[in-house]
């Protein structure tokens, strides 16, 4: 077994989560990073051009689940993600970097991820 799918059987992948089928490739997704603890790919509707969700390698339903050493393992990634989202484009000038947590939140897909939008001058989204 490959060291990468060793990992993610390791781990809590459960059968019925559409992230879970993303990690595990069982849906395509267009991924732009990928390491052993998170995975990031274009939302599938895009609220502004360049929309990535990053998803943990291991099933927590949002940020109310994570233990200490699951913010500690899987967040620290942030800023590197953002980073690489903002040298992709150059109109790329700011990001909103947001999380919907619950349904009454906003949230849902239930496997935490968390939103980069890209946002340049004129780009004319509203939240
Ligand atoms: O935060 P929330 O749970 O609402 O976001 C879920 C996100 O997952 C949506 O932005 C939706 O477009 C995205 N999605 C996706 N691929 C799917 C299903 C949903 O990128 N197959």
């Amino acid at each position: 077994m490959k060291k990468e799918v060793r990992k993610m059987t390791e781990s809590n992948l459960i059968d019925d989560c559409l992230f879970c089928k993303i990690i595990r490739g069982e849906i395509p997704s267009y991924t732009v990073f990928e390491n052993d603890d998170v995975k990031a790919f274009l939302d599938i509707s895009q609220v502004n051009e360049g929309h990535v969700l990053m998803v943990p390698k291991k099933h927590l339903v949002n940020f109310f689940d994570y233990e200490k050493a699951d913010a500690e393992r899987f967040l620290k990634y942030i800023p590197e993600i953002a980073r690489a989202i903002k040298k992709s484009n150059d109109k790329i000038t700011g990001m909103n970097i947001t999380s919907n947590n619950g349904e009454v939140a906003g949230q849902v897909v239930m496997h935490s991820h968390i939103h980069f939008i890209p946002r340049w001058e004129g780009d004319g989204i509203k939240f």
